[in-house]
């Protein structure tokens, strides 16, 4: 059985109360950061109450699984893809996503420019950096991310918004804490070096959305504290 929209408002007021403790603590205004809800392995109806709540998107990380989760539901609500993409997907993606969080290699790059070229549209991306250096999580290595920001700002149907990184699975909160800073470190760099904003930073879930915060995170992509376990 799914949560009911009661238990969701109730869910999403103790993680917004969990942001602003995180926020005060950081100095930092909470209007500044996004709650974007993880709606991936649960129902449609997990868009439509995101939507009811006034949420402006939902993060789903298969393209199957979020083209046909949208097709599914009439909710006001952008639809973001924050999981690996293969190249095969990229047309598809770029279709169906109004942002692409996962783009880690220039081949993917040059693959959703010319997507959405031939779809007449400009696909906000953001890049996915392994900033934890975890053999296990995707993203480009933080020393190609320059190489790779050059590609994407030369993609005439891309706009980057900012860095995305998933901070290693660890006990110990001083590891995600660190994965964090170093994204905001390059991010930082590759602002000055390049002179482009990149205003948007998704880092933080469930786990670890106050590290994230206190390092500067805009953006906490957040499963299951809103919606509960996935099976
Ligand atoms: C599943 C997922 C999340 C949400 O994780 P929770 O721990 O359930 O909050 C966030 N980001 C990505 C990339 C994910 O795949």
């Amino acid at each position: 059985m799914f949560i009911t929209f009661e238990e969701f408002v109730r869910r999403a007021g103790a993680i917004r109360a969990r942001m602003d403790v995180a926020c005060a603590l950081a100095g930092r205004d909470p209007l500044g950061v996004e709650l974007l809800a993880v709606t991936k392995t649960h129902p449609p109806a997990a868009a439509e109450y995101a939507a009811r709540l006034g949420l402006r998107a939902v993060g789903e990380n298969r393209v199957q699984e979020g083209v046909e989760k949208r097709a599914l539901t009439t909710a006001a609500i952008a639809w973001e893809l924050i999981g690996h993409l293969q190249s095969n997907k990229a047309r598809l993606a770029a279709q169906h996503f109004d942002r692409v969080q996962s783009v880690d290699s220039a081949k993917l790059v040059q693959q959703l420019d010319r997507a959405a070229a031939e779809l007449g549209k400009t696909l906000p991306i953001l890049l996915q950096v392994n900033a934890g250096n975890d053999p296990a999580k995707y993203g480009a290595d933080p020393a190609e991310a320059g190489r790779l920001l050059e590609q994407a700002l030369a993609g005439k149907n891309l706009r980057v918004d900012g860095l995305m990184t998933i901070a290693p699975l660890s006990p110990d909160p001083s590891v995600a804490r660190r994965t964090f800073a170093n994204l905001r470190d390059l991010r930082d760099r590759l602002a000055a070096d390049f002179g482009v904003p990149l205003r948007e930073l998704s880092m933080g879930m469930s786990g670890d959305l106050a590290e994230a915060i206190a390092e500067g995170s805009t953006l906490v992509r957040i499963g299951t504290a809103l919606y509960g376990a996935r099976e």
